[in-house]
Formats: structure tokens, sequence, C-alpha cells
């Protein structure tokens, strides 16, 4: 395994995503913990000794399971646990971070945690929780008290919002973004990468392969794409991988491991990662998968939301056509149901109006498209 030098510690240059894990009869909260106990001691004893959870991945169960796998097996002081705030209730009246705190610290059946965030920031959830919360003190004086060993905040939102909190968060010990080679300019993006080297924060990764897309199990033009450059033998997660292993300022990459392939193909690949690694082939075969994503089918829709507030039936269309859209482009609609059912569960009420039709600048027949979507992620 290969490790970064963090304040004299040793962090393996992978880290295990707690979020993906498997599980039973399809059961979010019936972690199979057998299978990631198997997972873990393979991951320890491959050197892995950064594992990410938070408090809601898997309804809670997911630090509950590593909780008691590390209990259980005398694994606590080889793993760095890493954890995070539910930031997304600080306006709810019963929103009480010491509380959470308390029952995250008794799911991981531990005294104290290694690294602890504050989960998903955006620049307003920042200014509420530092200005109502007084954030910065509440988890500088953790830090003080050994409860937490290391702080920081992970991120959606713009560089601007990513430079405010990098600021104004003193203490700050490290930050984690989401990136890969196609999502480098959005958020925090290389501008957030070398922001954070310029402030000497070092990075988590998170999604370096988005969530899975960039496996792409249906795709022979990529597989032509890597034969053209002689790098037919490079599995798609690898190029994914070594695209984000190569950067400077990294503490660690994030997987989200849901089986025992994925985490040996993982630690594999990590294994030979340096930094540095990209070559002229690679960025030419990143270069070129880029293009062509950029040429698949796709509705013409710009997010403009013209469209929105005249509908009488309160149906998120730009957002129906944005999970369509995404779905194509990686021909995976299994990575787009998730979000699409939660927020797209009233598409079906359409009435076809067509008021929706008549204010598009794109001029798009609006029903027509809905129920494309429909057949495609319903
Ligand atoms: S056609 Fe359907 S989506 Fe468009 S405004 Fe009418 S109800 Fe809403
Ligand atoms: S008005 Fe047209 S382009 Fe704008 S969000 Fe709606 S569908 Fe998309």
């Amino acid at each position: 395994m290969q490790y970064s030098d963090y304040q004299g510690e040793k962090i393996s240059r992978l880290g295990f995503g707690l979020m993906r894990l498997p599980v039973i009869d399809d059961d979010q909260s019936k972690i199979d913990i057998e299978k990631v106990r198997e997972m873990v001691h393979y991951a320890v004893d491959n050197g892995v000794n950064y594992f990410d959870t938070a408090y809601v991945y898997h309804n809670g169960f997911s630090e509950k399971a590593i909780g008691q796998i590390m209990k259980e097996d005398g694994l606590r002081d080889k793993i760095n646990i890493a954890t995070k705030m539910f930031t997304f209730g600080i306006n709810e009246p019963g929103f009480d971070p010491r509380k959470m705190l308390d029952e995250q610290l008794e799911r991981l059946q531990t005294d104290h945690i290694d690294f602890y965030l504050l989960h998903g920031l955006q620049g307003k959830m920042w200014a509420t929780l530092r200005d109502k919360l007084n954030i910065v003190k509440y988890m500088n004086d953790l830090k003080e008290q050994g409860v937490l060993r290391h702080i920081g905040f992970s991120f959606h939102d713009e560089f601007d919002s990513f430079k405010m909190i990098l600021d104004e968060f003193d203490g700050c010990d490290f930050a984690q973004i989401q990136y890969n080679y196609v999502d480098h300019e959005i958020q925090a993006g290389d501008k957030g990468i070398a922001y954070a080297k310029e402030k000497g924060v070092p990075l988590v990764i998170m999604e370096p392969i988005k969530g899975g897309s960039l496996i792409f199990p249906d795709y022979p033009e990529i597989d032509e794409i890597k034969a053209k450059y002689g790098l037919g033998q490079l599995s798609n997660a690898e190029l994914a991988l070594d695209y984000v292993f190569d950067k400077e300022g990294i503490l660690t990459v994030l997987s989200g491991m849901g089986n025992m392939d994925m985490l040996t193909e993982n630690v594999a690949i990590a294994d030979r990662s340096s930094i540095g690694m990209m070559d002229e082939k690679r960025a030419k075969v990143i270069e070129e998968i880029i293009k062509l994503l950029e040429n698949t089918e796709h509705i013409d829709c710009t997010g403009c939301r013209y469209c929105v507030d005249g509908c009488p039936q309160n149906i998120a269309i730009p957002s129906a056509f944005r999970f369509y859209n995404e779905g194509k482009k990686y021909r995976n609609p299994d990575s787009q149901k998730r979000m699409y059912n939660r927020t797209c569960a009233n598409i079906a009420d359409c009435v076809e109006c067509g008021a929706c039709s008549n204010i598009c600048p794109q001029h798009l027949d609006i029903p027509e498209l809905l129920k494309e979507v429909r057949a495609y992620l319903g």
C-alpha cells in the first residue's frame, strides 16, 4: 500500500468508503456483517487504514457495522475512523451536534474519532453553522479534549464557497471533495485542489469513479479508444483512479467498495499508484472519452427553470431531464434511479396541458419527453 505522510502519521492512499456495503434483501439497514467483516480484514491486512462512514450511511448501520467489527476483532488501533456530523438538519428545532456525536461514539464503540467532518457543506449551511452554532469553537474544543483527533468538512458547492470555508475554518485539518476526470471543473474542482494546497490543507477525494459511472460496463467505444493508445489492458476503474492518485496534496482517495472483487482490484491499483503517474497516453484516452460523452444523445434542456413555476402538477421537469441525460451519457440508468424516484415521484401526474412547452426557450415538447424519461428511468 502507498501512504501519505500526515502530521507524523501514515494514511493509506486508498480509503474504504462505507456507504455502499453489501446488504441483505436489498434493505439498506440490513448490512451483511460477515461479508463486510471479510472485506475489512482484507483491507486492513493489505494496509488500508482509513475508513470513511457517516451518521446517515445505511440509515446509521454503517457506523454500527464498522464499530461492531472493530470491537469484536480488536481492530480499533489499526483503523482511522472518519465520520461526519449530519449537518442537513441544522434548521430543525431538535438539532444537537453533541448528542449526535455521543450517539456516533456509541455506535462506533470508541471514545474518539480520528477524522470528524461537517457533512456536505454548502456556503449557506456553513454560514448558519458558523454564526448560529459557533461550530469552529465547538469542533476545536472537542479536538483539544481528544474526542476528535482531526477536524474538517466534506463539500458540495461551488469553488467560492470552498475558499470561504477554508479561509474561515480555523484549525481545519483536512477537507473532502468530489473529484474525478469528468467532474474536475465543477464544485471545488482543480481550483479547489490548488487552493487547498496553497493553504496546506490535504484533501480526501470522494467519487473518484463517479459512483461507478466511470466503470462503463457497456461501452465498447471506450475499449476501442484505449486499444488505439495501447492501453487495452487498463480497466476503466484503473484509469479513473490513476487520474486522482496522480494529484499532489491528496490525503486519501475514497472508494465505496461494495464487494470483495472491487476491493481487491482497488487495493491492487492503489499499490501501483504514484503521484505524477499520468502519462500522455492516459491523458489522450481521457480527452477522447470526454469528447465521446459530450456527444451522446441527450435532451437539450439548459436547466433555466422557466417551465417550473407554471406547472400545475409541480413536476421537477429540469431534474427529470438531468437524470435522463446522465443515465444515457454513462449508459447506466440504475445510477440515476434513486434520485429520480425521490425527486420525480409525481412525473406520471402530467396532464399534458402544455404550459411548460409554451414557455421553454428550447422549444422542447416536454410532455412527450417526460414520457420518454419515464420509460427509461421509471
Ligand atoms: S404539460 Fe405536464 S409537465 Fe408541462 S406544465 Fe402541464 S402538467 Fe406540468
Ligand atoms: S424551460 Fe426548457 S430548457 Fe428551461 S428548464 Fe424547462 S425544459 Fe429545460
